[in-house]
């Protein structure tokens, strides 16, 4: 399986270096390492999976644009005005009463960048990369996502020729709601596949 070069485990060379110059850099006073943090906590939690909650609200009430990610999820995804590095290469996996998805890397962090933003540390941990493939139904569990014993669980790889994207089921009770109403249900476990979308207040 191909993989990017520039995100490769254990750390490459690259954020070393990014490592190795942000002490400088804090030791200088020339940045906050809060702030950084903050910055980083943005990208990877706020900015970046409000795009994939965008199409997976979308999808939940246009079945025309659920048809299109059905069938080639880079356009659909692309249309919105997500594409580019790290999601060239797109493919949507659905959940239903039956089946659950959830997307893991195995070999590194390959990640859909343009949906999701910045991946969590988690998801970029040896725990998880392994772990979720051999005992996904465990991981599930620490994440608080308990599932029917019947219901199968996908696991999906992704690399750097294919980048995956959980739509979540909607959730029960937001019946007529718009995407806008819906957008704020769709977290970014929820689209990792670690949890389900969260339920209506
Ligand atoms: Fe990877």
């Amino acid at each position: 399986m191909p993989h990017d070069p520039d995100h490769t485990e254990p750390p490459s060379d690259p954020a070393l270096r990014a490592k190795a110059l942000e002490t400088i850099l804090t030791e200088k006073g020339l940045i906050d390492p809060a702030a950084l943090d903050a910055l980083i906590d943005t990208y990877e939690t706020r900015i970046g999976p409000r795009n994939g909650a965008k199409v997976v609200a979308k999808a939940w009430t246009e079945p025309d644009f659920l048809d299109w990610l059905r069938t080639d999820a880079t356009a659909a995804i692309e249309s919105l005005g997500f594409g580019g590095r790290q999601g060239e290469h797109m493919r949507v996996v659905e959940n239903t009463e039956v089946i659950h998805n959830i997307v893991v890397c195995t070999l590194c962090s390959c990640y859909p960048w343009p949906v999701l933003g910045l991946p969590p540390v988690w998801y970029k941990s040896p725990p998880y990369r392994s772990r979720a493939v051999s005992d996904p139904r465990s991981v599930l569990a620490e994440f608080g996502t308990e599932l029917p014993a019947e219901t199968e669980i996908r696991v999906w790889d992704s690399t750097a020729e294919m980048r995956y994207l959980v739509l979540p089921k909607r959730p029960a009770g937001t019946e007529g709601w718009s995407a806008e109403q819906l957008k704020p249900l769709v977290t970014r476990n929820a689209m990792i596949g670690v949890e389900e979308a969260a339920r209506p207040a």
